[in-house]
């Protein structure tokens, strides 16, 4: 469309700067479109959904490394981008749990909200293909990679960002400060650690303790997806923003989301605060036990869970 007509359509008494300004919103506003839809899309295959027959909803993900909601700036690497990267590395397998539809009476919950079924692998299995993982960079600065760790039935799963110093020098998740905090949350829920399973969106060290990429994320995420699986806990708590992003479709950052059940494929999801940020402002804890406390509930209230 000439722009003389485009100013035409949107805006009869456009200045030129107007006219621009438009233009570059709607431009700004299509990418953004599209690179939601390919993220959506990739999201979407990790679950093992090979069709779609409705667009699917924008996803917009934030990327902010503060418990805050700020919607965030950082865009996403594109799909060919971060398959070409992948594919130069190591490849990735698909995963192995089916997935079947949640709800038969609803139109799209089969697409969008795929539950587990019964997975054939161990967690065994899946370590054994992460091996020693060069799918993406951060294998460069790890010493090395830090699977999940715990009870492989346990009836709950908490699930941080990314190993720190000490993961990484000790090969097990949450064992530094941060970590020394979820033991105490743990026990003060009546539970003891090796009683729960704990692991990572991504399971190696970050250099300076970043927030994992986008890419890094989803290259590392399907792992943790089969370990779910496998373990079928019947809660997992969220800890942090990029845990909450890399589980759950939402816009909101931790801060509004925490406190209020969520579903991953059929499973009860608590977004809460993440350790480390409670070192850094206590007084976050109190909420943070409010959260606690409804999970200790809910699973209190289930029958015990027969295997
Ligand atoms: N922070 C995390 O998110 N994970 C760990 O394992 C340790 C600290």
């Amino acid at each position: 469309m000439k722009r003389s007509d485009y100013v035409e359509k949107v805006w009869p008494s456009a200045r030129d700067s107007d006219c621009e300004n438009t233009m570059s919103n709607d431009a700004n506003e299509l990418i953004e479109i599209l690179r939601a839809s390919r993220e959506h899309t990739r999201f979407m295959s990790e679950l093992g959904v090979e069709t779609v027959d409705e667009p699917t909803a924008a996803i917009e993900r934030e990327s902010s490394h503060t418990e805050g909601s700020t919607l965030f700036a950082r865009s996403a690497p594109s799909l060919s981008s971060s398959l070409a990267s992948a594919a130069s590395r190591q490849p990735i397998n698909p995963p192995k749990a089916r997935v079947t539809p949640d709800s038969a009476d609803s139109l799209f919950g089969d697409l969008l909200q795929p539950s587990f079924s019964q997975s054939e692998e161990t967690l065994s299995d899946i370590w054994a293909d992460i091996g020693d993982c060069t799918r993406c960079g951060l294998c460069e600065g790890r010493t090395q990679v830090v699977n999940t760790h715990g009870n492989a039935s346990a009836r709950l799963m908490f699930v941080g960002e990314a190993p720190g110093a000490d993961e990484d020098a000790q090969g097990k998740p949450f064992v530094g400060r941060a970590g020394q905090l979820l033991t105490k949350m743990i026990e003060a829920m009546g539970m003891k650690r090796e009683e729960v399973i704990i692991g990572n969106v991504n399971r190696c060290r970050p250099p300076g303790n970043r927030q994992p990429t986008l890419e890094e994320a989803a290259i590392c995420r399907p792992f943790l997806f089969r370990e779910i699986a496998t373990i079928k806990p019947e809660v997992i708590v969220v800890m942090g923003n990029t845990a909450l992003r890399n589980l759950l479709e939402v816009r909101e950052g931790i801060t509004r989301v925490r406190g209020k059940f969520q579903d991953f494929r059929g499973i009860k999801v608590m977004p809460t605060f993440h350790p480390a940020y409670l070192l850094r402002d206590p007084s976050k804890k109190r909420e943070t036990w409010e959260d606690l406390k409804m999970v200790r509930d809910y699973l209190e209230n289930l029958p015990t869970r027969k295997d």
